[in-house]
């Protein structure tokens, strides 16, 4: 693809850079040039992050009251470590489900929103209201309900069955709602005519199916709630005395899809830049440092195109990098290169990471920089004429992502901190390239645009 090789003069020459910064005998040496800087990485405090988003948050679907949440616990850490922090809302409607299980307590459900074929979130008509409807699931098995699913929730196994049909069959028996499964794990979406959509009804992967009948006797609060605002945190450390000062970005989505805990995506690339930004929080530096932590990527890169979108052209121009991490946690186990993705080709991201991962002495095949590829934030940031690379792990054969991407079973056990760590390093260490050489390696403007309707990872 656009694999380059660095020329053996760029390595010397950054090699020289790096050092020079690190002069120990320089007054107030800059410590953002230290490479040292790695190995203050704490993986533990990462993973404690992964582990609030993923497992005490859950899945953070745009706009939701748990992607708020997520935004609420982002923005309290990063100010924690020294940060200004905005909390930006923007505009997106989104219609979103959620089941709390109210008995037994322990089990974990995550439904997707059934679909009503033709009507946009604003206008989705078969809503719980805030407080949800209260019920016990009743197993209606491929579609004959029991008497006791009157006041219930009908729980079917659709199979072949149109789901129509067994919406029909829930209203007729008297229940209140209905939970639809299919027949693997992957996640299960299902969609209805409007005339069809006669109760509120959601959708869960098989496993989650089964897990509700084995259980017996499960009483659930089911939601299906109407949503019009998703938000980005935004972390600032200004340079004191210079508002002209050269930006670098940090970014990551903290959304996920609906039935994804979201624990590579993108759990991974937001717990590791916060950790990044922990790190940043007190070094001495030149350039001002942002961290963005997105909203509503999963939908089509909303929050990082707002955020782009409400800076004035002289901000843009501040900005000499962005840092995209999406997806660099994950256990898969042919997912072993990290691809640093450009749309315009090579770039001063691109580079720096090759010289991170030289100085890391990780071997040649483990990254790949650049490749060409859009579907995460860094477009936003491109498309504005920043240079911008997306950090990702994926199978260097065939390009794939993990086989549970954007399914259910995305979860916290399939995280490898190893390859947590190798992310986080590649990223720092080309950052701090960037941030020491601020702005003299520029880039040229970029140059087309990418397709917007591409899947978002
Ligand atoms: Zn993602």
């Amino acid at each position: 693809m656009y694999r380059r090789h660095r020329t053996p003069l760029f390595l010397l020459i950054s090699f020289l850079l790096l050092l020079g910064c690190a002069d120990p005998v320089a007054d107030a040496a800059p410590v953002a040039c230290e490479p040292g800087l790695v190995e203050s990485i704490d993986m533990d405090r990462t993973m404690g992050h992964l582990h609030v988003l993923v497992d005490e948050i859950g899945p953070r679907v745009a706009s939701s009251h748990a992607e708020r949440e997520a935004a609420e616990y982002i923005a309290r850490e990063l100010e924690s470590y020294g940060y200004e922090v905005e909390i930006q809302e923007f505009p997106r409607d989104q219609v979103v489900s959620r089941i709390e299980v109210v008995d037994p307590a322990d089990l974990r459900i995550y439904p997707a929103t059934g679909r009503i074929e033709d009507t946009p979130a604003a206008e989705y008509f078969q809503l719980t209201g805030e407080e949800g409807i209260t019920a016990d699931v009743v197993d209606c098995g491929e579609g004959a309900c029991p008497a006791e699913a009157e006041g219930a929730i009908a729980l079917f196994a659709q199979g072949e069955s149109d789901a129509g049909d067994l919406l029909a069959h829930a209203a007729d028996v008297g229940a209140v709602a209905a939970i639809l499964h299919g027949n693997d794990w992957r996640r299960h979406l299902t969609s209805v005519e409007p005339d069809d959509a006669v109760l509120p009804f959601v959708t869960v992967n098989v496993e989650a199916g089964d897990a509700l009948r084995e259980a017996g006797g499960v009483r659930v609060t089911l939601h299906v709630e109407f949503f019009d605002t998703s938000q980005n945190v935004i972390a600032t450390r200004r340079v004191e005395g210079d508002p002209d000062a050269p930006v670098v970005v940090f970014s990551a989505h903290y959304d996920s899809v609906e039935q994804a805990p979201g624990a590579s995506d993108n759990a991974s690339g937001t717990s590791g830049m916060m950790e990044i930004a922990r790190l940043y929080a007190n070094v001495e530096t030149d350039v001002e440092l942002r961290f963005a932590a997105v909203g509503a990527e999963e939908v089509g890169l909303v929050g990082s195109r707002y955020y782009v979108s409400q800076l004035p052209d002289h901000e843009i121009d501040r900005i000499v990098a962005n840092f995209n991490t999406d997806m660099i946690g994950t256990a898969g186990e042919l997912q072993t290169q990290l691809f640093v993705n450009t749309l315009d080709g090579d770039n001063v991201v691109a580079r720096s990471a090759r010289v991170a991962r030289d100085l890391l002495e990780l071997p040649e095949e483990s990254m790949r920089a650049p490749f060409q590829r859009g579907a995460s934030d860094h477009v936003a940031f491109h498309d504005a004429g920043i240079p911008a690379a997306n950090f990702i792990w994926r199978d260097p054969e065939t390009i794939d992502l993990e086989p549970w991407y954007h399914q259910p079973h995305d979860t916290s056990d399939r995280i490898s901190r190893d390859r947590m760590r190798t992310a986080m390093s590649v990223v720092l260490l080309a950052s701090q390239q960037v941030i020491c050489e601020a702005g003299a390696f520029r880039d040229e403007v970029p140059g087309a645009t990418t397709d917007p309707t591409e899947e978002m990872e």
